[in-house]
């Protein structure tokens, strides 16, 4: 992974000349991009001197002090982290990265934690965007980065129940490599596949981009093991069950506020025998949508279902692949189809129908496969425009279907008017029958002061989202960026709730301090 920047060094890629005159003519994106600081030049503070005792629970090998290891631990990938990393400010950087072996070892470290006051920051793939990675250090004694990665088995497969164990820090590709060895696959292709883990997934309450086929990730979990300052919880006996409240829901999307995930057991499905992906044309957003929405509540569904507005389809961002080409114009509609041959040719049947019945232009094999081929390229493609001094960051929110028009036409605004010069693009990135996530991506000129500019304008979009009927967010979770907007998601009493679990599962608040829940008033 790039120290200040999005995965494989060797995948970097570079802006097509079009698209960089483009930036230039009409986004004002200055010819001179500030360079990013070497890494040998970025230097974290020294490193607090109680981390160190952690070595007697994990080992003189697990417990990582050097400046590279610590600035590769701070914070996560969203562009202001990115910039912030690339200006050289590591002032935020864990004091150690530590390396449990296994969920003993987790249990001690927050014991020890917890005694010592050291803050503890669960770590899987780092790949949050929302400062889920960002603890508030002060008034700590110091701040580690529980690095998960160790914890990368498969410890249980039940073919009959179709379910895995999964070690927490198991990253997404090599989860699937092992199940695939049994015949299985979980499905979960989020942007982030190549570096996100199951922890992640399951702390975040992940959504990937077959969710209309398999599901967001906290469907697919059947069970957790967590641990926490006070000890071990075990959830999840039953695929269901009437015994109260359902305490794996209070898990997912904790984001490692409440404890650490060790292992999930996860929902699986055979290897698809087969998979096609196809685009569609619509003449506009408006009628996209309602062809969308048809499919999610009447059926059939596809694996994958998105919808580009006019703008991306234009930019030929739902194909990252080929950014710069010319896409055509109206909007452009994937649909993936992936399962036993004899369903996919049934399920592929019925939407072609149901998609030309609205008005949708069948466009074939090609553009399906190439959104397929390049659909983890866009974060590399970010890199890339960051280079050539543009500012390019995403949000994603939802809302029900009779809100979804009103809640697009105002984060465009609101993003517009905020960043004037600047492109604003939108998809259907999630569907449900009773409504979908709207997923937008801007790219605008760096210019001065970029990271300031965008916290002025994602709180314009948040009051626009809260006010247009939308969620504050739809699967990247809340992180320190969304904090103190979970009141108006869930009132100030669902706050209260949230933070009397954190005070009796983490009673001396050592983990991921200031992430998820807002500081009480006062
Ligand atoms: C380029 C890019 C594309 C993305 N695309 C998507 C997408 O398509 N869909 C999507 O849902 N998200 C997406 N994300 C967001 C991100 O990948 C997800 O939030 C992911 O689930 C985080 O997994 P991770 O292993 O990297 O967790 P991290 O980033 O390491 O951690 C995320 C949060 O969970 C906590 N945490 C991590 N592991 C554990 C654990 N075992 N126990 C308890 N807490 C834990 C951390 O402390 C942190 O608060 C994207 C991010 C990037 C940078």
């Amino acid at each position: 992974m790039r120290w200040n920047g999005w995965g494989d060094p060797d995948r970097a890629t570079r802006l097509p000349d079009s698209v960089v005159g483009l930036l230039r003519e009409l986004l004002g994106v200055r010819p001179d991009p500030v360079p990013s600081v070497p890494l040998a030049e970025v230097a974290p503070p020294p490193p607090a001197p109680a981390v160190r005792a952690l070595t007697e629970i994990v080992g003189p090998g697990g417990v990582l002090t050097d400046d590279e290891t610590r600035i590769r631990h701070t914070r996560g990938k969203s562009t202001p982290d990115l910039l912030r990393l690339r200006a050289g400010d590591a002032s935020a950087a864990p004091d150690a990265v530590v390396l449990p072996a296994g969920h003993e070892e987790v249990l001690a470290v927050l014991d020890r934690c917890s005694r010592e006051r050291v803050a503890v920051v669960p770590f899987g793939g780092g790949t949050s965007v929302v400062g889920g990675l960002t603890a508030a250090g002060d008034g700590f004694a110091g701040v580690v980065a529980l690095d998960l990665r160790r914890l990368d088995r498969i410890t249980a497969l039940d073919a009959v129940a179709r379910t895995a164990t999964l070690q927490a820090g198991l990253r997404a590709p090599r989860a699937e490599a092992l199940l695939a060895e049994h015949g299985f696959t979980l499905g979960h292709y989020p942007q982030s596949y190549e570096w996100a883990t199951i922890g992640g997934f399951a702390a975040t309450r992940s959504s990937g981009q077959a969710s209309a086929g398999y599901g967001r990730f906290d469907e697919m979990v059947a069970a957790l093991t967590v641990a926490t300052p006070r000890g071990t919880l075990t959830l999840g006996r039953a695929p269901k069950s009437a015994a109260g409240p359902d305490l794996r829901e209070l898990v997912l999307g904790s984001e490692g506020a409440f404890g650490v995930i060790t292992d999930v057991t996860a929902r699986i499905r055979p290897l698809p025998e087969t998979r096609r992906y196809e685009g569609w044309r619509f003449p506009t957003f408006a009628e996209g949508t309602a062809a969308v929405r048809a499919l999610a509540q009447d059926g059939p569904l596809p694996t994958v279902l998105r919808l580009s507005d006019e703008t991306e389809t234009m930019i030929g961002l739902a194909r990252p692949g080929e950014i710069g080409a010319a896409s055509g114009d109206g909007c452009l509609a994937v649909c993936g189809y992936e399962g036993r041959r004899e369903d996919v040719a049934a399920r592929r049947a019925g939407t072609h129908a149901v998609l030309t019945a609205c008005g949708g232009e069948p466009l074939g094999d090609a553009p399906g496969e190439s959104w397929a081929a390049g659909r983890f390229s866009a974060p590399y493609l970010r890199d890339a425009l960051l280079d050539a001094g543009a500012f390019a960051e995403t949000l994603e929110t939802a809302a029900f279907w009779s809100a979804v028009p009103r809640l697009a036409d105002a984060v465009r605004l609101t993003l517009s008017r905020e960043l004037p010069s600047s492109l604003v693009m939108c998809h259907i990135s999630h569907v449900y029958r009773d409504g979908a996530s709207l997923y937008f991506t801007v790219v605008t000129a760096q210019g001065d002061d970029p990271v300031g500019r965008w916290r002025r304008a994602k709180a314009a979009v948040s009051d626009a989202i809260i006010g247009a009927g939308g969620t504050i967010t739809h699967h990247h979770g809340v992180g320190t960026d969304h904090r103190d907007r979970l009141a108006d998601e869930i009132g100030p009493l669902g706050v209260e709730i949230l933070r009397a679990v954190k005070d009796r599962l983490d009673p001396a608040g050592v983990l991921n301090p200031g992430v998820l829940i807002p500081p009480a008033a006062g």
